[in-house]
């Protein structure tokens, strides 16, 4: 048997009307602030990501599903929406018309890492990237409206972690003083942070396999910020204040991600365990640039779909368990009105059903009518045909009345339908 691969899962009709509620609430929210849709494809040249993101990364170096095509062209599937995002704004000239862009987006990315509760080779993401303005107002704004959309999804004990990662002219700086700290206990380091050690020893913050614990009483990023990049984050969190978003400052938040610099946060949860990041972002200010755009700023964060859906209430988004209608008939000519019956109440938005086999008994019917979990049947027999009209039977109870078989809209006005 053929299964899915490890890492990938198939979503369910029954989980369905979560991810809808999730990605309903994301455009609803979303627009309130001037965010519109772009859909960007799924695999983009390798170049893109090594470039976008870093080379030194573990995303680009350990994590992505990179292949090359009959063409002989070296592709990978995204592991992020950012670089892809930027890539189609410069290529559509999107940042000449408009120099203050707000886009979203939603949809899989694939990254080659360790699938656990929380975490998948082929995830889903929504995020947002909000061009045009290095403002601390809109740092603000954005990190605002992504706990204005967990509010709205119901997702309770979000935690709000915040931090600036500074800028190129005072990261060295702090580098350096990493480096010193952690100098002594070198050799008690994993075998990737001795390398990152050297190469960008920011990464060892963002460690998976133990190194953290080291850094008690380590020296913190928002220590060595140059007076900018400082004003900047104070200004970040003035506004927060002002606007009443709950926050703390993380010392030690880096993103695995190069084109970060100042902002960054992420919002955790309490109640998935080990994968407990529901959305993380920050600020890139160089990446249109670097990737042979215009020189515009930007902001966005991404949020991790299969993580929401995990967090929500048991019974969020559920939609409708049975058909609105069910109509059951008795011979031949009843059959066929009950066809066009079943058309009509569809085009009028219900949820209708019958059988289709002709033959089938009554009682079958209604057994079926049951297990569909029905919330009418309407009854089309001889007697009903003779009289121009049909029985409604409410299964909750079990009224029973008879309506004009010619006023759908009355039968419409006199159930509530699912
Ligand atoms: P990142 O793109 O690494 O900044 O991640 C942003 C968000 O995407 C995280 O906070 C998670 O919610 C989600 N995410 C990242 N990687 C995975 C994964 N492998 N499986 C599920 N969700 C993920």
């Amino acid at each position: 048997m053929i299964q899915a691969i490890k890492g990938t899962r198939d979503i369910l009709p029954e989980e369905a009307g979560k991810w809808q509620l999730a990605e309903a609430t994301a455009r609803r929210v979303f627009r309130r602030y001037g965010f519109r849709e772009i859909r960007t494809p799924i695999f983009e040249s390798t170049e893109l990501f090594a470039r976008g993101i870093g080379e030194g990364t573990d995303i680009v170096s350990k994590e992505m599903y990179t292949f090359t095509d009959r063409g002989g062209r070296s592709l990978t599937l995204r592991p992020e929406n950012t670089a892809p995002v930027v890539r189609a704004a410069i290529e559509h000239n999107l940042f000449r018309r408009a120099d203050s862009e707000r886009l979203y987006y939603i949809g899989p990315m694939f990254r080659y890492e360790r699938p656990q509760k929380g975490r998948m080779r082929q995830f889903h993401q929504i995020g947002v990237e909000a061009f045009g303005s290095v403002e601390p107002a809109v740092d603000a704004e954005v990190i605002e409206m992504s706990t204005v959309f967990l509010q709205e999804l119901g997702i309770p004990d979000t935690d709000l972690a915040i931090n600036s990662v500074g800028c190129e002219t005072c990261r060295p700086a702090y580098r350096e003083r990493l480096r010193e700290f952690l100098a002594p206990r070198l050799d008690e380091l994993c075998p990737d942070c001795r390398r990152r050690y050297q190469e960008n020893p920011l990464r060892i913050l963002d460690c998976k396999a133990g190194c953290r614990r080291f850094l008690d009483g380590s020296p913190t990023l928002l220590e060595t910020l140059d007076t900018p990049c400082r004003d900047h984050f104070e200004a970040v969190r003035r506004c927060l204040e002002h606007l009443g978003v709950p926050h703390r400052i993380e010392p030690h938040l880096v993103r695995g991600l190069d084109y970060y610099m100042r902002t960054t946060f992420e919002v955790l949860t309490a109640t998935l365990g080990a994968q407990n990041a529901l959305l993380g972002g920050g600020r890139y200010d160089h990446l249109v640039e670097d990737l042979g755009g215009p020189s515009v700023p930007g902001i966005g964060f991404a949020s991790g779909l299969d993580r929401l859906i995990l967090s929500l209430a048991p019974g969020a988004g559920e939609a409708a368990a049975g058909p609105d209608f069910f109509v059951a008939v008795q011979g031949a000519a009843s059959f066929d009105q009950a066809l066009r019956l079943v058309r009509d109440l569809r085009r009028r938005g219900a949820w209708a059903e019958m059988d289709s086999n002709p033959g089938r008994s009554l009682r079958a019917q209604t057994r079926r009518a049951d297990q569909l979990r029905a919330r009418h049947i309407l009854f089309l027999g001889e007697d009903e045909i003779r009289k121009g009209v049909l029985t409604v039977r409410r299964m909750e109870g079990g009224s029973q009345w008879e309506v004009p078989a010619s006023d759908l809209e009355r039968l419409m006005g006199e159930v509530s339908l699912g």
